[in-house]
């Protein structure tokens, strides 16, 4: 086990060793530990999916979650997590 403080354990390093007790069976049931993943990888901001011009979609659920919208001089900032599922997004390949 490593002996990261919560400030340098990422996200993606409990997935992994979540992962590792998993696979090796040391979880406490099979679907604590999924469901840990789950709920850890949702957490990792991850790019929608455009499906049309305007249109994007949650990468897990696909629901449709809304960009950046310039309206004149005001904006309405780009949904920061899916409204579905949770999944929390990024724009940084979409919105320039
Ligand atoms: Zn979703």
């Amino acid at each position: 086990m490593n002996n990261y403080s919560s400030v340098f354990m990422t996200e993606q390093d409990a997935i992994e060793n979540l992962d590792h007790a998993f696979k090796h069976g040391f979880c406490v049931s099979n679907l604590t530990c999924q469901k840990a993943i789950e709920a850890l990888n949702k957490q990792i901001p991850k790019n929608p999916v455009q499906s049309s011009m305007q249109t994007y979609l949650c990468p897990i659920c696909e629901k449709e979650v809304k960009p950046k919208v310039n309206v004149g001089e005001y904006s309405i900032e780009a949904e920061k997590h899916c409204s579905e599922c949770g999944q929390a997004l990024k724009w940084d390949d979409v919105n320039p």
